[in-house]
């Protein structure tokens, strides 16, 4: 059967570069897999197709025309069928018309019966200025969910809003979770913060994604690494995500945090980075 994947994280926070990345390593590695960007952005499978953004879903809609398969799926590296929902305007949210719009028209056209994908992978941003944030959770579209979160609190933030609507729609059928893609990892201090927001939450890592150059060189091609590098370090982060996620079978409630309980996790890692500062400070007064 298809396997439907849901990648959540704050804006900006590199949901589309690991989505592609993990999308052309499975690709790679011989599956047929769809990415579907859920984001008014609608940048999320440029790096699959040469830095080149296509039509989205809603934008075709809106044409007036009879919209054709042709004109909303397009094929990037390695085969991926690469789609994006669209939405109304950077910045505003769409309530989740564009992916439902988007699965409407797929299921329609026939295209995941014929296609018969291994992998569908949703790239939703689906943050709070999102209206429709719990579309793919809610509808039965994806079975498993990840969130890419950096150790910043922002974005931190926007993964323990995530964990609140899963919990909400986890006893009538929604999306569960399977665990959180550290991402722009480059300090110790990073996969602390993010380990101990994942104890805090009763949450997994499925992977550490450093902040890498060969990312920013990619990018600059129009590609992702795992096909402007295979050989970097980068690359090879993303095979091993891509082969975690295809073999997690992994499904459960997160435990989110209240407000007051974020609050003081925030507060607490406040004191704790000034004890390292003064500890710094002190050993460098030493030497
Ligand atoms: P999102 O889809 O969440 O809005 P993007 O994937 O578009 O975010 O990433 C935002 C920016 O951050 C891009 O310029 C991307 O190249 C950069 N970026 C993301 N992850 C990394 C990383 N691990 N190392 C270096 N740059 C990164
Ligand atoms: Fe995607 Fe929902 Fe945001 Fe629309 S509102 S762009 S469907 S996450
Ligand atoms: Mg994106």
């Amino acid at each position: 059967g298809t396997r439907n994947i849901a990648i959540y994280g704050k804006g900006g926070i590199g949901k589309s570069t690991t989505t592609s990345n993990i999308s052309a390593a499975l690709a790679d590695s011989g599956l047929k897999v769809i990415q579907i960007g859920c984001d008014p952005k609608s940048d999320s499978t440029n790096n699959l197709r040469g830095g080149k953004s296509i039509p989205s879903v809603l934008d075709a809609i809106r044409s007036g025309k009879k919209v054709e398969i042709e004109d909303i799926v397009y094929e990037g590296f390695g085969g991926v069928l690469c789609i994006e929902a669209g939405g109304p305007e950077p910045g505003v949210g769409c309530a989740g018309r564009g992916i439902i719009a988007a699965i409407e028209l797929l299921r329609q056209k026939k295209v995941f019966e014929q296609y018969k994908p291994d992998v569908v992978l949703y790239d939703v941003l689906g943050d709070v200025v999102c209206g429709g944030f719990s579309v793919p959770i809610r509808e039965g579209v994806a079975e498993q969910v990840y969130t890419v979160t950096s150790a910043d609190f922002m974005a931190v933030y926007a993964a323990n809003n995530l964990f609140k609507g899963i919990k909400k729609y986890a006893n009538s059928g929604g999306a569960l979770f399977s665990g959180i893609i550290a991402n722009s990892v480059s300090l110790p201090i990073h996969k602390e913060i993010i380990d101990d927001f994942a104890a805090q939450t009763g949450t997994t890592i499925a992977e550490y994604v450093p902040r890498s150059i060969t990312i920013t060189r990619s990018e600059l091609r129009g590609q992702t690494a795992v096909e402007y590098d295979p050989d970097s370090e980068q690359a090879e982060v993303y095979r091993r995500l891509a082969k975690a996620i295809i073999t997690n079978e992994k499904k459960y409630v997160p435990a989110p945090l209240d407000a007051e309980g974020l609050k003081g996790w925030a507060e607490s890692w406040s004191d704790r980075l000034l004890d390292k500062k003064e500890e710094e400070q002190t050993h460098r007064s030493k030497t």
